[in-house]
């Protein structure tokens, strides 16, 4: 296992085009479970492919703990690998596409069949460990890519390239929460590539959330949830999103259409300071409903759908879009909707940055 670093890394695909990747400095730990996400086409792929070896940065380097690898191929860096569709063996039996790794790396039988049999245990592939590969299903063929991908102790790092695409919607929730407790059992460096939010914020300690070649934020699923760094990071974490407001700070108040917002004293300070375009931003479900004599804001209420658990509202504050998620719609008045930003969950931004 390693922790890896990747130092001044960037990335072009032609000399003066398009920064793929925009620079940047991070350090992964050793042992952590991180997930890049982001929209299509943001450089997750490009990123976990230099991780892997398959392309070389335009510039900066790579360390898999004191080892530079940047010019090292796959083969020389001693990772795992799971890619989108399965790659496994058709005529060779479960078994002995799990132990492949193994038995290349000149390990004892006694090893391999211990490992195997733990790996398949894990994974759920026990009952089919004898049958032939290309008579599984597709979920199953996947399960042993994960397998393959995860059966050696001595690499530096798994990675995992939106592993789940081919399998069957309802046992992806399954294998999600698998893969979780196999990270805890095996104490891997993993990385995990997808665009599906819950399959990021499920799998992972550290979530990075990329969008346009840079890398927004590094958090933990609830720090990406509680103090999103940036506007698009509160946008596209959490369902709906985050609601945000353009507004001007007057003393310790947000202003939203005329609307005075109290927010954090030193945030409204920090965000006068910074300048530039101001948002005001909350989650849906840090909204509150107003008490009868507290002052309060009235959203116009447009929709109110119930998903079960909760009900979503969507309306209007002003001249803007506000979504709240409600215990109960009984708290629609005539009027609309009275409803209390909490000091601690109202959150500025300036230039779409988070300040303070
Ligand atoms: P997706 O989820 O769709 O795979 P992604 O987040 O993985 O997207 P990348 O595939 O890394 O994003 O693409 C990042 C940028 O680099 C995009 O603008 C893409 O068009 C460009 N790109 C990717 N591969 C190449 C290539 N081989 N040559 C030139 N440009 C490329």
């Amino acid at each position: 296992m390693a922790r890896i670093e990747l130092n001044n890394l960037a990335h072009q695909y032609a000399p003066g085009g398009d920064y793929a990747l925009q620079p940047m400095q991070h350090v992964w730990e050793d042992g952590g479970a991180y997930a890049l996400l982001g929209p299509s086409g943001c450089g997750k792929t490009t990123l976990l492919n230099i991780i892997s070896g398959l392309v070389q940065p335009s510039e900066g380097r790579v360390m898999f703990g004191d080892r530079d690898v940047t010019t090292l191929a796959p083969e020389q860096r001693n990772i795992g690998q799971v890619f989108q569709f399965p790659v496994i063996y058709d005529t060779m039996s479960v078994f002995d596409n799990l132990a492949f790794p193994l038995r290349n790396r000149k390990h004892g039988e006694d090893y391999v069949e211990r490992r195997v049999k733990h790996i398949a245990g894990m994974l759920g592939l026990e009952e089919v460990l004898k049958r032939r590969a290309n008579n599984l299903t597709a979920d199953a063929k996947q399960k042993i890519s994960l397998g393959r991908g995860l059966v050696r102790e001595d690499v530096a790092a798994v990675l995992f390239d939106e592993p789940l695409t081919v399998i069957d919607p309802h046992l992806k929730w399954q294998l999600r929460r698998k893969l979780r407790e196999v990270h805890e059992q095996l104490n891997l460096t993993l990385v995990y590539v997808t665009h599906d939010q819950t399959e990021a914020l499920t799998f992972a300690d550290k979530v990075v959330v990329m969008l346009a070649g840079q890398v927004l934020q590094v958090g933990t699923p609830q720090e990406l949830f509680e103090r999103p760094a940036h506007t698009f990071v509160g946008y596209f974490i959490g369902s709906p999103g985050m609601n945000f407001f353009d507004c001007q700070v007057d003393g310790h108040h947000a202003v939203v259409d005329g609307e005075h917002i109290p927010v954090d004293p030193a945030m409204a300070e920090a965000a006068r300071s910074a300048g530039g375009k101001l948002q005001l931003g909350i989650r849906p479900g840090l909204i509150r409903p107003a008490a009868a004599d507290e002052t309060a804001l009235t959203v116009k209420v447009d929709k109110v759908e119930d998903l079960g658990d909760y009900e979503l509202v969507t309306g209007h504050l002003g001249q803007h879009q506000v979504h709240v998620r409600l215990e109960e719609s009984e708290k629609i008045g005539s009027e609309g909707l009275r409803v209390v930003f909490p000091t601690e969950n109202a959150l500025l931004y300036a230039d779409d940055k988070l300040v303070g």
